[in-house]
């Protein structure tokens, strides 16, 4: 399958890891919104929120106890920050596969454009 960040989760493409796991991947956003900007994907490809399903949804509380500990590890846990799914063309997806992106570093905005 073409999909760019499974070619990340699998090694295809290079890329530097914040964190890795058997199931998960952590690394930073190519375009940076904010002072940090991770990406947190599931290595199994989900296309979207859309494809959750009970066989799945386990990953998703997965990465949010993920983004926990990043956030406490990295030191933004305290001043705060924001996690952003988007899904489909609407919520602005451009990459079709599950991936949550974390942003912190700066006072963000609300609401998004
Ligand atoms: P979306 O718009 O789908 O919610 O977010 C996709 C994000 O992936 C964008 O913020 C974009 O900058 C980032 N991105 C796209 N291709 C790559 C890549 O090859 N490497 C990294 N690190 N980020 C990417
Ligand atoms: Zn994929």
């Amino acid at each position: 399958m073409d999909c760019i960040f499974c070619k990340i989760a699998n090694g295809e493409i290079p890329t530097e890891m914040i964190y890795e796991d058997d199931t998960k991947a952590v690394f930073k956003d190519l375009n940076p919104q904010a002072p940090v900007h991770l990406l947190v994907i599931p290595k199994e490809h989900i296309s979207s929120n859309n494809e959750i399903d009970s066989e799945n949804k386990q990953i998703v509380g997965e990465i949010f106890e993920l983004i926990k500990n990043l956030a406490r590890e990295m030191n933004f846990d305290k001043n705060g920050y924001r996690i952003v799914n988007n899904c489909g063309n609407d919520g602005g997806q451009t990459v079709k596969h599950l991936h949550y992106h974390v942003l912190a570093g700066r006072n963000l905005n609300w609401p998004p454009g």
